[in-house]
């Protein structure tokens, strides 16, 4: 099965709102396995409309809608088809129902407007509406499959969820289940990592892994189908080992996991504390763990040493030092890992200098950053990258590398 979705609102083509709709709907989709071929996007026009319906018709079997359910003159999603499909209106005693409720919960009193949103195609299958009036539809016509959704994202997001997608899923897979599972990697290129599962990617049929490549982490999404949970479970972990076997190396986490959430989980595990200095990322890398409830019970402090003297007077580094080697230098990046964690009483310190861009700096091209780990009592190790993106990429980067670093 392939997809289209036709976003509906001229609001989206004046630049107001972001079509974060279809955006939802893919990755929605994407677990069930089911391929988004086109985005499609349309203003409050019938004309207009029934054009892209009927391109979507030649290269799509579903075509899902987004926007025009409600009850003003520019919503007119709902009739367009009616008309295009030569099907009738017909009123839906439970959505009527519903509407009729949610007047009466508001002391609010109902116009016929108001009751032309319990209106629906002929022979759909609808869609209940939890958070508010307008019911979606799902509809058949010979082979193709239309999908009506509203478009205020509240309303949208949980009716796709839960009326929609398990829907999608049992057309797809008479009485299976389609389960899938994300595997998220850091520090290595989607390309390379690409390469290296090649073989898997090329005779995959189920379950099928997809990648995906965003904010410098790669992320793999397995999807089986199986005529049960316990046996879709199975297909995933075997492909799951496959696939680990290879790239371990880089796997950090599944599913939700973040990279800041995976060390502070490792730190809790451990029952490590630690503490940062942070120059280029002038506290970002505190303020990653800091996301993480429960934090405060690893995460003792830190400083932002930015300049030279507040390196100096914060931390104590030696003008020598700095004089001989810059604050740009594996010297500095470890002394202040060094003086951190001395100065916090932390089991672990971390120390973080660069050039965040988009000028060199210190005669270092713009992405050079040193990461200094002082780890118990070992000698302190560094790590330097040379980051390519814009400023604030590049600070997130080193962030999340030092998250990477210190969990191996
Ligand atoms: P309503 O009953 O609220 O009129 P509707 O189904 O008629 O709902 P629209 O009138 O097209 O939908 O859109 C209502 C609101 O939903 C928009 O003002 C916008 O805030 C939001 N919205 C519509 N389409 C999208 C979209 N593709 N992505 C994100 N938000 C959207
Ligand atoms: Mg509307």
């Amino acid at each position: 099965m392939n997809v289209e979705i036709i976003a509906v609102g001229s609001e989206l083509l004046l630049g107001q709102i972001a079509n974060t709709n279809a955006k939802y709907i893919s990755s929605q989709l994407s677990e069930l396995g089911i391929n988004v071929y086109y985005h499609t996007v349309v203003g409050d026009n019938s004309a207009r409309l029934v054009e892209a319906i009927q391109i979507a018709e030649q290269r799509a079997d579903l075509i899902i809608f987004s926007g025009g359910l409600g009850p003003t003159k520019d919503d007119l999603t709902k009739e367009t088809i009616a008309k295009h499909l030569n099907r009738e209106l017909v009123m839906d005693d439970m959505a009527l129902q519903a509407i009729e409720q949610f007047f009466n919960k508001q002391n609010r009193v109902m116009t016929d407007n108001n009751r032309k949103q319990a209106l629906v195609l002929e022979g759909s299958d609808v869609l209940t509406n939890h958070h508010g009036m307008a019911p979606g539809m799902l509809l058949k016509e010979g082979k193709q499959l239309y999908m009506l959704l509203p478009g205020p994202p509240k309303e949208l997001e949980p009716m796709f969820q839960f009326e929609a997608k398990p829907k999608l899923a049992a057309l797809l897979h008479d009485g299976g289940v389609i389960t899938s599972h994300v595997l998220r990697f850091y520090g290595i290129g989607e390309a390379e990592l690409e390469v290296r599962i090649q073989h898997i990617l090329d005779v995959q049929t189920n379950p099928t892994v997809a990648p995906l490549a965003s904010d410098g982490e790669v992320t793999l999404r397995i999807t089986a189908k199986a005529d049960n949970e316990q046996q879709a479970y199975v297909l995933i972990e075997d492909k799951k080992r496959e696939i680990l076997d290879i790239v371990g190396d880089y796997h950090y986490g599944d599913n939700d996991d973040s990279l800041a959430s995976k060390l502070v989980e490792m730190l809790f595990e451990n029952k490590l504390t630690i503490a940062a200095a942070e120059s280029l990322t002038a506290g970002l890398f505190q303020s990653e763990l800091a996301e993480i409830s429960g934090v405060s019970s690893v995460l003792v402090g830190g400083v932002v040493t930015y300049s030279e003297q507040a390196k100096t007077m914060q931390l104590g580094i030696s003008a020598q030092l700095i004089n001989r080697y810059s604050v740009v230098s594996s010297e500095c990046a470890s002394e202040m890992a060094l003086k951190v964690r001395e100065k916090f009483g932390t089991d672990i310190g971390v120390g973080l200098t660069g050039v965040a861009g988009p000028g060199s700096h210190y005669d270092q091209p713009a992405g050079t950053v040193w990461i200094g780990l002082a780890i118990g009592n070992n000698p302190p190790v560094t790590h330097r990258l040379q980051l390519s993106g814009a400023r604030n990429t590049n600070r997130l980067r080193a962030v999340k590398f030092t998250c990477s670093y210190l969990m191996r």
